[in-house]
């Protein structure tokens, strides 16, 4: 058995884990490709990787210790960009597969980024908000040599929000000695953000949503829709989805979930949300996350973590699509099995590219000291997901492959392409 066939059997065995999720669709990707060996190497890690210790002062008095990590995929193309999120469960393979996946995020949206992700393990719900204070400056502070307006730029992610990111972007300019708002995107209005960058991941949601439907001929006014994950993302994309009149007949938070066949009053559910999007506790008659993924709907939208569709619950779906909103919720195992079911799967690093897309205009609005309006941002944003999207499906129609597969092509091409002029790979 060759070696790269043992790695491929490996990494199958190991779906669970990001990084090797990663790795598999790049070894597949390379190889259709005909790449040399030393492409695959080059992409397979981050070229950096830190990982931090933040000591926090808490509010009883005591000192406690954050992990924390920085991943940089690649800046061939430009400087890396990517989120910050803060979870419990933040593992460092997760870190630098996500970003991984920015790398792909940017190569199809064609922005001059390659990918770059951060992750802090530790529980925001817990905390009380002069800690998060603490923590956010504690990590600017940690991983501020590596960081920069130029070098990589950070963003929000799971549980991170404009607050936190203006409080680290106050901690770089206070480091730098100079005011630096292109050092970070996702800033609140006042601070140099931009319109439409809170509700861009979800608007870009939006527009996947009414292309993929509309290519498949289901009437959008009739559709079912199931979205797990209520936060910043699952909740925008519902209001949008519900004001078009489509039926949103299932939602989950970290709660739980809860299923109406008529549809959910969306519009109370987002009044009774709290800031990190939970609203099932409200009520008696929910079931579990992982039900709600298996009831009958037309498009399933995984929009809360990882690894939700899996070889078990893939067999039982009962939906036509699926649009990840989330970063990597379909394993490679499950992805097979959606894809023998006729079941679309429109893979994250196209459907939740509208988050990346605004903060690119935020930076640009930054770098130029000159603000556009909403009807500016939000024509550019759905012009460059509808070009993504059609690059996506006119190379997964070229090639025959699904379009996870046609994304990696199209944005691994372009980081190969990037490193060979530069002289790092023939
Ligand atoms: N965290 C978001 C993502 O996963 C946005 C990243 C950014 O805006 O840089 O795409």
């Amino acid at each position: 058995m060759s070696v790269q066939v043992k790695e491929i059997i490996q990494l199958q065995e190991e779906v669970s884990n990001p990084l090797h999720e990663f790795q598999h669709h790049l070894r597949e990707v390379c190889e259709l490709l005909r790449y040399s060996e030393a492409v695959y190497e080059l992409l397979k890690e981050p070229l950096r990787f830190l990982t931090v210790r933040i000591p926090v002062r808490m509010d009883d008095g005591t000192t406690k210790v954050f992990t924390g990590y920085r991943a940089q995929h690649n800046d061939a193309v430009g400087p890396t960009k990517g989120g910050i999120r803060f979870h419990p469960e933040v593992t460092g393979d997760e870190v630098k597969a996500l970003a991984g996946w920015m790398s792909l995020k940017c190569g199809i949206a064609d922005l001059p980024y390659g990918g770059g992700k951060g992750g802090v393990i530790c529980d925001p719900r817990q905390m009380s908000t002069a800690e998060l204070e603490r923590l956010s400056r504690g990590y600017v502070r940690a991983v501020s040599q590596i960081v920069g307006p130029t070098k990589d730029i950070p963003a929000p992610d799971v549980f991170t929000n404009p607050q936190i990111i203006a409080w680290m972007m106050d901690e770089y300019s206070e480091i730098r000695e100079f005011e630096s708002p292109g050092f970070i995107t996702g800033k609140p209005l006042v601070l140099g953000g931009s319109v439409g960058r809170e509700t861009a991941t979800s608007k870009g949601l939006y527009h996947i949503y009414n292309l993929i439907t509309q290519m498949k001929g289901i009437p959008t006014q009739d559709a079912r829709v199931i979205i797990q994950g209520f936060g910043n993302v699952g909740s925008y994309l519902a209001k949008f989805l519900y004001e078009q009149g489509v039926k949103i007949v299932g939602i989950g938070d970290a709660n739980g979930a809860i299923y109406d066949a008529g549809g959910l009053d969306v519009p109370s559910l987002l009044e009774r949300r709290d800031s990190f999007g939970a609203v099932t506790q409200l009520f008696t008659n929910k079931i579990s996350n992982q039900e709600l993924l298996e009831q009958p709907c037309d498009i399933l939208i995984p929009a809360a973590l990882g690894g939700q569709l899996t070889k078990e619950n893939a067999p039982r779906l009962q939906c036509k699509i699926v649009i990840e909103a989330a970063n990597g919720p379909t394993t490679a195992e499950a992805e097979r099995i959606l894809q023998e079911r006729g079941i679309i799967v429109v893979p994250d690093i196209l459907a939740n590219s509208g988050g990346v897309i605004v903060s690119y205009f935020e930076w640009v609005q930054n770098n130029q000291g000159f603000y556009w309006d909403e009807a500016t941002v939000d024509k550019m944003l759905q012009e460059k997901t509808e070009r993504s999207f059609r690059k996506a499906y006119e190379t997964s129609l070229q090639y025959k492959v699904n379009m996870r597969t046609a994304v990696y092509m199209v944005a691994v091409r372009r980081l190969a392409e990037a490193a060979r002029v530069r002289g790092w790979v023939d």
